[in-house]
């Protein structure tokens, strides 16, 4: 078993790792940022064991240096953890039913793929009826944040499945927050994402609006960056080429975090909001303006390049 830690944000994280190092970790799912995820594992000296079902994901870990399972339950059996990080909740689903029987007893499932409370909900029920400790927990940070080890986990589930996977957040992430029971994880996300991305929406129409008002975009982003507009948006991630920290505008929108993955986020937001009556006429607007950058081509284009989007829709050239 993985020792547990119920230290709050990662303290003693040096004094405990030499006691888990050789935990055995399962890892499902080897994308974009299942690989650098499951890499940081095994470079903390986890014995790491992972499966893609892709070919090319799976040789791209094996050219990696990661070590590699022969399939799903290969790297699931005789874990102390097993990590999925998967496309989406029908998915996650299908993967928890074929591992959990072969998961051993007492054992951790985390499930770090973004998908819907409903599904997170339905692997939370099915561990628990195999006997293995959950938790959802989606993660901030991109594969920036995923090979740096600095990803952000919203993290659901018990309190002893949370401080069992404190270490493994630790080595991946440089901030869990235990967020309640199974489901709020998913949840948390969703909420962040689709402010994020009602947020960034704004941030490209207030630049858009200065450019035509004749004030400078370098300007406008002094003021705002330190006034009641700020927003991470504007101040880490401005959608303006040369303006602020270098973001994806300042590489012609070349993705961090690509118009396909937030369009998803805000269609999980809305099929909450659906499901629960919420009230959310701008997340619902946000993600119809992300079906039509998507629509329109730019699915793989980052997120911020909505501001080239909206003009260029604008100005009929698309
Ligand atoms: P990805 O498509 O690159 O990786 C997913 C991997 O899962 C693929 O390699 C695929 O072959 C594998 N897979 C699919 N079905 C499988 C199965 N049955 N068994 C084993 N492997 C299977 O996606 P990603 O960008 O790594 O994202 C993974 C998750 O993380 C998604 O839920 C995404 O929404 C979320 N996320 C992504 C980012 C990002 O910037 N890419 C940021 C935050 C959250």
């Amino acid at each position: 078993m993985l020792p547990t830690s119920t230290e709050d944000q990662f303290p003693g994280q040096n004094a405990t790792q030499k006691e888990h190092q050789m935990a055995s970790i399962g890892f499902i799912g080897l994308g974009n940022m299942g690989l650098p995820m499951a890499s940081n594992l095994q470079k903390a000296e986890y014995k790491v064991s992972g499966y893609d079902v892709f070919d090319t994901a799976q040789q791209a870990a094996r050219s990696s240096g990661l070590a590699l399972a022969n399939s799903n339950t290969d790297a699931a059996l005789n874990a102390d953890a097993v990590v999925i990080m998967l496309p989406n909740g029908a998915i996650a689903i299908q993967v928890a039913k074929e591992i959990l029987p072969k998961m051993t007893p007492s054992s951790l499932l985390i499930d770090c793929s973004t998908i819907d409370v409903a599904s997170a909900h339905e692997v939370h029920r099915l561990a628990t009826v195999a006997g293995i400790l959950c938790l959802d927990a989606p993660v901030s940070g991109g594969v920036g944040g995923a090979t740096a080890g600095s990803l952000t986990f919203m993290v659901g589930g018990t309190n002893e499945a949370f401080a069992t996977g404190e270490p493994l957040f630790a080595v991946m992430g440089q901030k869990a927050v235990h967020c309640g029971d199974g489901g709020t994880g998913q949840a948390a996300k969703i909420c962040n994402n689709m402010l994020l991305g009602i947020s960034m929406i704004g941030t490209c129409e207030a630049f858009a609006l200065a450019e035509k008002l004749g004030l400078s975009q370098s300007a406008l982003f002094d003021v705002v960056s330190t006034s009641s507009g700020s927003c991470w948006s504007v101040n880490t991630y401005c959608p303006v080429p040369g303006i602020g920290p270098k973001s994806p505008a300042d590489n012609a929108y070349k993705s961090g975090f690509s118009a396909t993955l937030m369009l998803k986020d805000l269609g999980l937001a809305q099929q909450s909001a659906n499901d629960t009556d919420a009230v959310t006429p701008l997340g619902s607007h946000a993600k119809n303006l992300y079906q039509q950058m998507v629509d329109a081509g730019f699915g793989e284009t980052d997120f911020s390049g909505m501001i080239e989007f909206l003009t260029d829709a604008k100005d009929g050239k698309i």
